[in-house]
């Protein structure tokens, strides 16, 4: 991957020793210069570097006053990050179901969220899909909620032309290593085009201090790290060429897995949405039997996510006996994510393919036998 090419590791090496010849650690001129290039390149009025994905989200949530005991729409079906963020910032989260086609959520399963106490909805571009926001947009007009797009997984997606991040009140990244664009640590940040949202933030991350030992407000420790922005700001000029390679070895992976007959590979993004293929998931009834039979021939696979967020333990507390999210709980029982990055080759595309191919479990051949 890109942590492997000899030439990147050389660059950012040298673009880390700029930032310890400065001294300059924390903010900066280098953590300013990548909040210019994310803003331009997000299409957005203003970037903010945070500390994670995770304090991305909070500090949103936080900049756009939620109170406690506020209630939060969110994903059933995600990484676990976008509920905690809620909590972290004394609100509620509501789960909604997802779509079993493309795994996100719709202004349906919104709309089956929604309760009175709701001030805010968290659409997740799950995957590196985008989420179709337009209706979900109309819903949060008529009940006076704000929207903010959880990107973590979606670097670089366009929807109906935009940028994602810049569909809503503010949209929020996770440069995690395994992330489309990812730093050497963990690494965040925050685009908007709301002036008043920028300014809390900026002053959030950092103990709320404007000037210098001059507290306006509780903040906390959630700067970037100057390392952090140098990494990211030249790793930022090869996003689009990684993405459009996730894009080329997705549509190979699709069309060689056009005969396997006991999985369902990821529908194509189709017109005006967007995929940037952070996880090409694939479903399967018999999903541990494929994987076993995947490491049987030496390929790598993963499940994303095996509890969906409403039925962790760190939240089922909050649910009645019936399932809220059906279709994320049966997506937890199916999903399997194959391999995918953006240098690989077709003979690796065509290994995994035949390894999924030839997978026949027990059950389906039964029923054929019957
Ligand atoms: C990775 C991720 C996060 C959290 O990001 P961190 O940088 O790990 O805190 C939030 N939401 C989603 C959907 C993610 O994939």
């Amino acid at each position: 991957m890109d942590n492997h090419d000899p030439e990147l590791i050389a660059e950012l090496m040298e673009a880390i020793g700029a930032v310890a010849r400065t001294g300059a650690f924390t903010g900066g001129s280098a953590v300013e210069r990548f909040e210019r290039a994310f803003a331009a390149w997000s299409e957005a009025e203003y970037a903010i570097g945070v500390s994670s994905g995770t304090e991305a989200l909070t500090l949103a949530l936080r900049a756009l006053e939620l109170k406690p005991g506020d209630e939060v729409i969110v994903p059933a079906n995600s990484f676990v990050a976008t509920a905690e963020a809620v909590w972290l910032a004394g609100g509620v989260p509501r789960f909604a179901d997802v779509d079993a086609n493309t795994q996100l959520v719709t202004a349906q399963t919104v709309q089956a969220a929604h309760t009175g106490r709701v001030r805010g909805i968290i659409p997740v571009h799950l995957f590196g899909r985008t989420v179709e926001i337009s209706g979900i947009a109309e819903l949060a007009h008529k009940w006076g909620a704000w929207i903010v797009e959880d990107c973590a997984q979606a670097h670089g997606a366009r929807c109906g032309g935009c940028r994602v991040g810049t569909l809503g009140d503010a949209g929020t990244f996770s440069f995690y290593p395994a992330k489309n664009l990812g730093a050497w640590g963990d690494a965040g940040a925050v685009v908007t085009n709301r002036e008043d949202v920028a300014e809390r933030i900026r002053l959030l991350r950092s103990h709320g201090e404007s000037p210098r030992y001059h507290h306006r407000m509780v903040g906390t420790t959630g700067r970037l790290d100057a390392v952090q922005a140098a990494v990211l700001e030249r790793k930022l000029l090869r996003l689009e060429q990684w993405n459009a390679d996730r894009r080329r070895v997705a549509s190979q992976l699709r069309d060689a897995l056009r005969e396997a007959e006991h999985v369902l590979a990821p529908p194509d993004a189709g017109d005006p949405f967007d995929h940037v293929y952070h996880q090409f998931v694939v479903r399967s009834s018999e999903r541990d039997l494929l994987r076993a039979h995947l490491e049987q021939r030496g390929i790598a696979s993963a499940i994303h996510y095996p509890v969906p967020i409403h039925r962790s333990e760190a939240f089922s507390a909050q649910n009645s006996t019936a399932d809220v999210a059906p279709i994320a709980t049966l997506l937890a029982e199916q999903n399997c994510s194959l391999p995918i990055f953006p240098t690989m080759t077709q003979a690796q595309v065509e290994r995994v393919a035949e390894a999924v191919c030839d997978f026949a479990p027990a059950s389906a051949l039964k029923r054929a036998a019957a």
